[in-house]
């Protein structure tokens, strides 16, 4: 469903900021990454983030759900598994 594309064009899942291909080409240390890729994932991240805030003015005020993607949140390990609970083991399409 929701994606977003790696500075090579790629579709990639929303958690990740590059594909498979170019992580394997640059690694995962974003610290050791070319500038331009840096810029382009941080840009991408720009963009996202910008999309999610502005949907976040149309939530109705009483749905506590916190959708936000792992990488918004601070704690990005805890809010990861958070995320994986809520969405993995409780979000069972169709149940209740
Ligand atoms: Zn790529």
């Amino acid at each position: 469903m929701a994606s977003r594309r790696c500075p090579c064009g790629k579709r990639i899942p929303l958690h990740q900021s590059v594909c498979a291909a170019c992580a394997d080409k640059y690694g995962t240390d974003r610290a050791a990454w070319p500038e331009w890729l840096r810029f382009c994932v941080r840009d991408t991240q720009r963009e996202l983030d910008c999309d999610r805030r502005h949907d976040e003015l149309t939530v109705f005020d009483d749905d506590p759900v916190d959708d936000r993607y792992p990488s918004e949140l601070p704690n990005n390990v805890r809010a990861a598994w958070s995320y994986i609970a809520r969405n993995m083991l409780y979000g069972e399409p169709g149940d209740g």
